[in-house]
């Protein structure tokens, strides 16, 4: 039987004998009457997959690309492992992710380290440890770390986060390369510039290349290949203040359909551009070529990721609209709060009958704001019935919180029939747990 809206669901995803959605050889009315929900699962095949069809897409046009997973979109032990079997690198953020990686036995020299505002205990840890590049981002940090990269007697390998003033065209919360952004030294301020000759400069800090990232996701591959222009034109008029440009990185933000109408470049569509401009850029300015870095994070998790809830109670206003209402919403997704980003839906245990209803997909959050998906189109809904939105293994667990004191959802892999839990549902008990008084 087909699967409808099959383009948004994970790449194993079909509807099996019972009429049931399956994914990665499992039933999902299965893995709810197992694990309970709300539930993420996260689709092995496609996980691999994905990480895979960047590695070739970019490797096969440029050889010496290194594929480095950012974990802010998710990240826990079970991943990081998974990951690390596709060779991928790892992007953090923060001192929590790093222990993360540590706890999973991630090579430290795999790890490269972003943010905005590290702090100093972060920034020492991260030393301590090892990590492999400081992405720095400010002149605090360039202080802080050569500080401390000193009292520990090591020299650290940093890259430069500059700000090219280019506009994805992506929602304004999540712009950072345009020139009113909080991320990164701007070029067209002289910041950069003023920043690469400190790194320089500096005794303990090894400058090897430079970083953007300009915001997610990115429906278009022409940012790119504008602000690698610009990033090419900045390296070459510091070469002769020394900069060697050995490491380029243009970051992550790579799109994916999280609705049917959705049209993301595919990997290839992105390496063509930024492979293309890299290298037009190293002939122009006549640079050798510098190593590639490519940071996604959504397009590996998102696509593989899928949330399945529990219909409750549904309420009709005659003429307006139906709310039907689901056990989570923006305490394990807020984006759609948030960002007003969109969602298809599918009815799990109905997933081969066409849609019927138009229904809004509310959450159980003390929030007008909590509704999932707005106008779903859906098979015939009721309560009791689970209810999957696909596209959601990207930002949806990592900004879950416990508004309403309520427990973050159970995450579990599934793959060739088999299910496994990542991360146990949380407990009243976890709730109280910080309670010190
Ligand atoms: C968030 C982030 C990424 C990943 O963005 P995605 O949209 O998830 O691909 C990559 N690099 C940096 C520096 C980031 O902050």
């Amino acid at each position: 039987m087909v699967l409808p809206k099959a383009k948004v669901f994970p790449d194993t995803a079909r509807v099996n004998g019972k009429g049931h959605l399956e994914i990665g050889g499992c039933d999902t009315l299965e893995l709810v009457a197992q694990y309970g929900t709300p539930l993420y699962l996260f689709d092995e095949a496609t996980l691999r997959g994905r990480a895979r069809a960047f590695a070739s897409a970019f490797g096969s046009r440029y050889p010496s690309t290194r594929v480095v997973y950012a974990c802010k979109a998710f990240i826990c032990v079970g991943l990081a492992r998974l990951l690390l079997e596709e060779e991928c690198g790892f992007d953090v953020v923060s001192g929590g992710e790093i222990a993360a990686l540590r706890a999973a036995g991630i090579p430290p020299e795999q790890v490269y380290f972003h943010g905005n505002n590290k702090s100093p205990q972060e920034l020492r840890e991260a030393l301590e440890w090892g990590v492999g590049r400081v992405v720095v981002d400010s002149f605090l940090e360039l202080e802080l770390l050569e500080d401390l990269a000193a009292q520990a007697g090591k020299t650290q390998e940093v890259r430069v986060r500059v700000s090219p003033g280019v506009d994805p065209h992506t929602h304004h919360h999540t712009t950072t390369g345009v020139l009113d952004s909080k991320f990164g030294f701007p070029i067209a301020k002289g910041q950069a510039a003023e920043a690469v000759r400190r790194a320089l400069r500096s005794r303990h800090l090894a400058l090897r290349g430079l970083h953007f990232h300009l915001g997610s996701p990115i429906f278009e591959v022409e940012p790119y290949v504008e602000a690698t222009r610009i990033v090419m034109e900045f390296a070459s008029r510091l070469r002769e203040e020394g900069l060697e440009l050995r490491e380029f990185s243009p970051g992550g933000g790579f799109a994916i359909a999280y609705t049917e109408a959705d049209q993301p470049p595919a990997p290839e569509a992105y390496a063509e551009a930024i492979v293309s401009a890299l290298r037009q850029g190293c002939r122009d300015l006549d640079m050798p070529e510098p190593s590639l870095t490519i940071e996604p994070g959504r397009a590996i998790v998102g696509p593989a990721g899928v949330a399945l809830y529990t219909v409750g109670a549904t309420k009709e206003v005659p003429g307006v609209r139906t709310y039907v209402s689901v056990d989570g919403g923006m305490g394990d997704n807020i984006r759609p709060a948030l960002y007003g980003a969109k969602y298809e839906a599918v009815v799990a245990n109905r997933a081969s009958q066409p849609p019927a209803v138009t229904v809004t997909v509310a959450g159980k959050f003390c929030e007008s704001g909590d509704v999932l998906v707005r106008d779903a189109r859906l098979a015939p809904v009721t309560q009791g019935d689970v209810i999957a939105i696909p596209a959601s293994g990207a930002y949806c667990p990592t900004m879950a919180s416990n508004y309403n004191m309520n427990p973050r959802p159970a995450i579990v892999l599934v793959g060739q029939g088999r299910s496994r839990l990542l991360r146990r549902r949380e407990t009243y008990g976890d709730l109280l747990r910080y309670d010190a008084l």
